[in-house]
C-alpha cells in the first residue's frame, strides 16, 4: 500500500515537470531551425521527406514518413532471364530454363546443306542449329546429244543433253546398174543416224536404136559384115554386138562389063545342056555338046542362076582342059 502511494506521487510530479517544460519552451525561445534532410523510400524501406526540428526543443518537429515503394515487377520470366524488381533487382520468379526439344544431325548433301545434332527452344527462339555446308556435286560422265551430265551423288542435272548435230546425207541419184540412196540425216558427234537413207532401185539400162559399126561393104564376090550393136542412152554401155553378114552383090553387066568392079562378063561356052533343078529355081549344067576344051558355065540361065554341074558319063567331058565357073 505504501509502495503505490509513491508510484503515484512520482507521476504526478512528471506530470507537473512536463506541463511546467511546456510553458517554458512555448514561452521563454524561439525554436532554432535545424534542417534533416529526406531519404527516399525503397521498395520495401520507408523513407522520409526533408524536416525540420528545434535544437534547443524536443517539442518541434516536422518528421513525416513515406512508406515503402513496393518492387516494381519487370517482364515475365523466360528461359534464360529471371523476373526481378526493376529498381533493386529483387528476383520473383527464377529463369525458366529451356524446353528443349532435341533434333538430329543430318550429314551434308550435295545440295541442301546438313546440320549437326542440334535442340531448339519451344518457348523462345533459342537455338544451337548449326549448318554444315553442302558439299559438291560428284559430276558423272560428260553430257552427251542424248544424256545430260548428272551428279552420281544424287542424281542433280549438271549439264543438260547437247542435242544432235544433224547433217544431211546428201541423195545419190540411181544409175543404170547401180543403186541410189534417198536423203538422210545423222549427227556429225555421235554418228547416230536420223533419218535412214533408203536404197533406191538402179533404173536399168535405156536401149538405142541398133546401130552398125565395123561395116565391111560386099563387093561383087566377095560377102561384107557389119556389127549391130546397141547401147544405152543414158550410159552409153554397150548392150548387144551382133556380126552380120552382107551377101555378096554379084556382078552387075552392062555391054558385058561389070559396072561396079568392071570385070569382063565370061561369054558361056556354046554346047552346054541346063537342066532345071528340082526346085525349079536354079539350072544346073546336066550335059556337053560342043567341042572347045576350056569350057566357061554362066552364073546365070535364063534369068536363074546356075548352082552346080551333074557329072554325067557324057564323052564330051573327058579330055577337057579346064572349067571356068562363076563366083556364085
Ligand atoms: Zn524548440
Ligand atoms: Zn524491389
Ligand atoms: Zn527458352
Ligand atoms: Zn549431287
Ligand atoms: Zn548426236
Ligand atoms: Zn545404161
Ligand atoms: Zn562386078
Amino acid at each position: 500500500m505504501k509502495k503505490s502511494r509513491i508510484c503515484v506521487l512520482a507521476a504526478g510530479v512528471l506530470v507537473l515537470f512536463a506541463g511546467c517544460l511546456m510553458a517554458a519552451c512555448t514561452r521563454e525561445h524561439v525554436h532554432e531551425i535545424v534542417y534533416h534532410e529526406g531519404k527516399e523510400p525503397t521498395c520495401t524501406e520507408g523513407g522520409w521527406q526533408d524536416y525540420e526540428t528545434c535544437a534547443l526543443c524536443e517539442e518541434y518537429s516536422t518528421y513525416r514518413a513515406t512508406p515503402p515503394t513496393g518492387h516494381r515487377p519487370g517482364p515475365s520470366a523466360t528461359c534464360t532471364t529471371d523476373q526481378v524488381c526493376t529498381v533493386c533487382g529483387h528476383v520473383f520468379v527464377e529463369k525458366l530454363g529451356h524446353q528443349l526439344t532435341i533434333y538430329l544431325g543430318q550429314e551434308p548433301t550435295c545440295t541442301p546443306a546438313g546440320w549437326e545434332p542440334y535442340e531448339t527452344c519451344s518457348r523462345c527462339d533459342h537455338t544451337t542449329y548449326k549448318e554444315i555446308a553442302a558439299t559438291d556435286h560428284t559430276a558423272g560422265a560428260a553430257a552427251t546429244c542424248t544424256t545430260a551430265q548428272t551428279c552420281t551423288a544424287c542424281g542433280a542435272e549438271l549439264a543438260p543433253a547437247a542435242g544432235h548435230k544433224e547433217v544431211v546425207d546428201n541423195a545419190v541419184a540411181p544409175t543404170c546398174t547401180e543403186t541410189g540412196l534417198t536423203e538422210g540425216k545423222h549427227c556429225s558427234v555421235c554418228s547416230e543416224v536420223l533419218i535412214e537413207q533408203e536404197a533406191v532401185k538402179a533404173t536399168g539400162h535405156t536401149e538405142g536404136e541398133a546401130v552398125r559399126e565395123n561395116e565391111k561393104a560386099a563387093t561383087c564376090e566377095e560377102a561384107g559384115s557389119y556389127d549391130e550393136a546397141v547401147y544405152c542412152t543414158v550410159c552409153k554401155t554397150e548392150l548387144r554386138r551382133e556380126n552380120k553378114q552382107i551377101p555378096e552383090t554379084g556382078h552387075t553387066y552392062e555391054n558385058g562389063v561389070c559396072t561396079a568392079c568392071g570385070e569382063a562378063e565370061l561369054t558361056p561356052t556354046e554346047g552346054l545342056i541346063f537342066g532345071q533343078y528340082f526346085d525349079n529355081n536354079s539350072y544346073i549344067v546336066t550335059g556337053y555338046e560342043g567341042s572347045d576344051r576350056e569350057v566357061t558355065i554362066p552364073s546365070v540361065h535364063n534369068g536363074l542362076p546356075v548352082t552346080g554341074i551333074a557329072l554325067t558319063t557324057s564323052a564330051n567331058w573327058t579330055g577337057m582342059t579346064s572349067i571356068t565357073i562363076p563366083n556364085v
